[in-house]
């Protein structure tokens, strides 16, 4: 029995915050405005976990408007949304997730993203994958005032 999800996530740009996508740290002179560190791409990979199960959505399970969540390492927010997933007898399959920015160039940080994803998520490396695109400088993504990512997941419940 598989399943698919995607998970869209969006978030606005300012200088002087720090930057972290796919669990890593990388290096720019802007980060993305959040309640928790603002990792857009985790919050789209999280989107996408849940919308395989049936489960609703980040916003549901971790709400901005609790202190919970405030600054949240969005790291944890994946491993609560694997640990969701395993409790009602899902196993993830692959994900699949597309970063779309203008700068930094990310390519550099993307095997340590997909270390850290599978780790989090307790699957193998061959199972994440993580692409980056800018936007051919159109839209707000272009004009660096946001990040967007996009995701899809593949689960299935053993026999
Ligand atoms: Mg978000």
């Amino acid at each position: 029995m598989f399943r698919i999800g995607n998970g869209y996530d969006v978030h606005a740009l300012a200088e002087g915050l720090p930057l972290r996508l796919g669990g890593v740290r990388v290096e720019h002179t802007a980060g993305c405005i959040a309640h928790s560190d603002g990792d857009v791409a985790i919050h789209a990979l999280c989107d996408a976990l849940l919308g395989a199960a049936a489960l609703g959505d980040i916003g549901l399970h971790f709400p901005d408007t609790s202190a919970e969540f405030r600054g949240i390492d969005s790291k944890i927010l994946l491993a609560r949304t694997a640990d969701l997933l395993a409790e009602a007898g899902y196993v993830i399959g692959n994900v699949d997730l597309t970063i779309c920015l203008q700068r930094p160039k990310i390519q550099p940080y993307i095997p340590q993203m997909r270390e850290v994803l599978a780790g989090v998520m307790g699957v193998a490396l061959g199972q994440v994958s993580v692409k980056a695109t800018t936007t051919e400088k159109l839209g707000f993504v272009g004009r660096e005032e946001g990040i967007a990512a996009i995701a899809s997941a593949l689960i299935y419940m053993p026999e």
